[in-house]
């Protein structure tokens, strides 16, 4: 009997043997191609320009590593490692397969840390978990202090749990922002609540390093503390949470309450008219879908079954095995916000939705390879400069971090901004 939840590399190998080295995952789809300069969909293959780094590529050298034909040099290990893990060859190679790439690459991950060690950046960031509490080794404060000093509102009986995480608790810089949030919020009408010094983090960085035990307790200790709040809904700030709780968390512990994200809550506020965007912002604005607000957000599909062969060689899953082609993420609700506020102009960058370009936040890239995440970020930035749009806007604390770095260091042609921080602007009685 097979199953969707692969707990081992060699469980992926029949998927893996499937890859006809077609290179359809360094781009997207033909169809979906509009200009030359977007033409990449794999930021490791835009850079490194080898086949080992792309979703391909790494199929091969975890075959070859499961077969004995390879061992884990220190090369090996780079090259897994020099992948923003964003999922984007997981779904370019879903347009004509159901090949699992972007499981293949985070369990090549486990297997590579066991064998030899974290990269000297990823070793402190799980230092910083087992120490702090976060995977944020250049702020060396508790996560619970940082939550504590936050002084965010703290109810009983609250039906809406914030999720503010450790991204937005221990950047300065994004503090105007969650406070925004959390007033957006109840300006609505929803009564809300944190969790304070409570909230645990949910480990997305030890799943993406490859310490999926240790991804695993963080991930019953988030799901125990959410279920316990007793609230009917909890609302991420972040969207690498959202993605952990609605894709990942579930398939290790029980998570029974519903998972949302922040710009899902106002979209919802807006259509029901509970919030109102009346003052006009005369600016011209370019989403970017996170990697991690859109494909990776996808819920994961459960499913056991057989393979049979059909025809004397085709082999097909009885029952039909659901994929998850990265369609599911969160691509409306931002885009409806953002059409909602008067006198904003949406332009579209080349590469979204699912085929968006990834920003350089993922994947725990900046914290062993921190010239890769840059250069990434400046490839994104260029695409969304190309647009002509005053803004770029993302609704993804990191991404806002290194995409405002990079827009920076390319000569501030555009401005990087926050979706909170424009719908703060419009909304009457929300500071801006
Ligand atoms: S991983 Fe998928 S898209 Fe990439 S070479 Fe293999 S089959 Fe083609
Ligand atoms: S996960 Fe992203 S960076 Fe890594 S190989 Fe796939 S597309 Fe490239």
């Amino acid at each position: 009997m097979l199953s969707n939840d692969f707990q081992a590399l060699d469980e992926l190998r029949p998927l893996a043997e499937k890859c006809p080295r077609c290179s359809l995952c360094k781009f997207p789809p033909l169809v979906r191609v509009e200009d030359a300069a977007s033409s990449g969909v794999c930021p490791s293959y835009e850079e490194f320009k080898v086949h080992a780094s792309s979703g391909g590529g790494l199929l091969v050298m975890a075959l070859s590593l499961l077969d004995g034909r390879s061992e884990v040099t220190e090369t090996f290990r780079r090259l897994v490692y020099g992948c923003h893990a964003c999922g984007a060859c997981d779904v370019s190679c879903k347009f004509s397969s159901d090949i699992e790439v972007q499981e293949t690459l985070l369990h090549l991950r486990a297997r590579v840390l066991s064998e030899r060690g974290p990269l000297p950046g990823h070793a402190a960031v799980l230092d910083a978990i087992a120490r702090f509490g976060h995977p944020l080794p250049a702020k060396p404060t508790p996560l619970g202090e940082a939550l504590t000093a936050l002084d965010l509102p703290r109810r009983r009986g609250a039906p809406v749990l914030v999720w503010v995480g450790p991204h937005f608790a221990l950047d300065p810089d994004r503090h105007a922002t969650l406070r925004r949030s959390i007033a957006l919020l109840e300006r609505g009408g929803l009564r809300v609540t944190t969790l304070g010094a409570d909230e645990p983090y949910v480990g997305r960085a030890a799943l993406e390093i490859g310490d999926r035990h240790l991804f695993r307790r963080l991930a019953i200790d988030a799901a125990r503390a959410i279920d316990a709040s007793g609230a009917e809904r909890v609302v991420c700030l972040s969207a690498e949470d959202y993605a952990t709780l609605r894709a990942d968390v579930p398939r290790v512990a029980s998570l029974r309450t519903r998972v949302e994200h922040v710009v899902e809550a106002y979209d919802a506020l807006l259509a029901a008219g509970r919030l109102v965007a009346g003052r006009r912002v005369e600016r011209s604005v370019t989403w970017h879908d996170s990697s991690y607000l859109g494909r990776l957000s996808e819920p994961y599909l459960a499913w056991r079954g057989v393979v049979r062969k059909v025809s004397g060689q085709i082999e097909v899953h009885d029952p039909p095995r659901p994929v998850r082609r990265g369609g599911g993420g969160c691509y409306e609700p931002p885009r409806r916000v953002l059409a909602r506020i008067p006198g904003l102009r949406l332009v579209e960058m080349p590469r979204r939705r699912e085929y968006a370009f990834d920003s350089g936040e993922s994947g725990q890239v900046e914290a062993a390879l921190p010239d890769f995440a840059s250069a990434t970020a400046s490839r994104r930035v260029a695409e969304a400069e190309r647009t002509g749009a005053d803004l770029l806007a993302t609704e993804c604390p990191q991404g806002h971090r290194v995409l405002t770095t990079a827009a920076a260091d390319r000569g501030g042609r555009i401005t990087v901004t926050s979706l909170t921080d424009r719908l703060g602007e419009s909304v009457e009685g929300v500071a801006s």
